[in-house]
């Protein structure tokens, strides 16, 4: 069987940071791409808030430089899934699609995490053509324009707010009669003049010839007086919540009640001594490509110290 010190699963920022640190450090690492090579970001246009690219760059243009910046410093990066891990003792046992196992002293876990969308036909027509689930990514593109926000929770309410001050006129689209977000972030949205939140109200559909420019709603969907009627957008965004990628671990790694991986406070260390997970699996809060870099770096330097500890590097 196949031997690594260190085992990085997914590809993302933190996962090829990880890979860049482990490089470095003489961990000769494997990492497992996945099914989306690059992650979140690619599913993005222009990122202008990753420090270092003064013009903004290509989030997929980054990620490839992250990748060939991993492999030139010695990563083995391998196209593919990690589809089964065994935790239960050291060194763990992965297997990848295609059956092959291997030995891990340590593992990383940056599996991400996805955004949850409504699942009309609509929102795949126009992904990056007015469809985002990320205000903090797109937001800058709809300056004095027209925007919808799909959700009533807290990141619904922060990402409302965050675009009001960048776009003309914002409009909540939200199932319930109530918004379920924190009291104080309630009142911030409600309070600001350019948001207008539309309850009890459900999205059917998009509309528009070259890209979004409206969608189709429903208000009291199911009811006597249900109303179908339409607004006028030019960017739809969905706020409705992300499931991290965790399957794999349930069962074997202490996850919250929404299913991130929970990791020791300022540290990337999981339940299980060994594994680390960095990035958006382990973090319900930021979500930011320099944060999930960030806490790449922090997994393979703790990594590299325990191997250190235990003797194994
Ligand atoms: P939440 O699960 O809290 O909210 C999701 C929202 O989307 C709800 O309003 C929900 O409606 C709505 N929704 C879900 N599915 C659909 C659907 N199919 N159609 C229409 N609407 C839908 O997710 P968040 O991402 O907002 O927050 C996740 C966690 O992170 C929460 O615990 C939150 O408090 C926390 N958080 C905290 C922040 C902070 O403190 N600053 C910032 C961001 C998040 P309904 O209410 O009807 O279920």
């Amino acid at each position: 069987m196949e031997k690594v010190k260190t085992l990085i699963i997914g590809s993302g920022p933190a996962g090829y940071t990880a890979a860049i640190y482990a490089s470095r450090s003489n961990l000769n690492p494997i990492l497992y791409a996945g099914l989306q090579p690059g992650g979140q970001l690619t599913t993005t246009t222009i990122i202008e808030n990753f420090p270092g690219f003064k013009d903004g760059i290509d989030a997929n243009q980054l990620m490839i430089e992250m990748q060939t910046q991993a492999k030139n410093v010695g990563a083995d990066v391998r196209d593919g899934s990690i589809v089964k891990v065994d935790l239960a003792k050291r060194p763990f046992i992965a297997e990848d699609e295609r059956g092959n196992q291997i030995e891990a002293n340590t593992i990383i876990v940056a599996t991400g995490a996805s955004a949850k969308y409504l699942g009309l036909a609509d929102e795949e027509k126009y992904r990056g053509q007015g469809v985002s689930a990320c205000a903090t990514c797109d937001g800058f593109f709809y300056r004095k324009r027209t925007v919808a926000v799909v959700g009533g929770g807290d990141t619904a309410c922060e990402e409302a707010m965050y675009l009001s001050s960048l776009a003309k006129k914002v409009y909540m689209i939200v199932r319930k009669p109530y918004l379920r977000a924190a009291e104080i972030m309630r009142k911030r949205v409600e309070d600001q003049e350019n948001i207008e939140i539309l309850y009890n109200t459900n999205t059917f559909g998009l509309f528009g010839e070259n890209g979004v420019e409206g969608a189709h709603l429903v208000r009291f969907k199911g009811e006597e007086n249900e109303e179908n009627y339409d607004i006028a957008i030019d960017g739809f965004f969905l706020a409705i919540g992300h499931n991290p990628n965790t399957e794999l671990f349930k069962g074997q790694l202490e996850l919250d009640e929404q299913g991130f991986i929970v990791t020791r406070p300022k540290s990337t260390a999981t339940s299980i001594e060994g594994v680390y997970a960095a990035g958006d699996v382990a973090d319900p809060t930021y979500r930011q490509g320099v944060v999930a870099a960030g806490a790449g770096a922090m997994a393979a330097i703790e990594a590299e110290r325990f191997l250190q500890e235990k003797g194994e590097k």
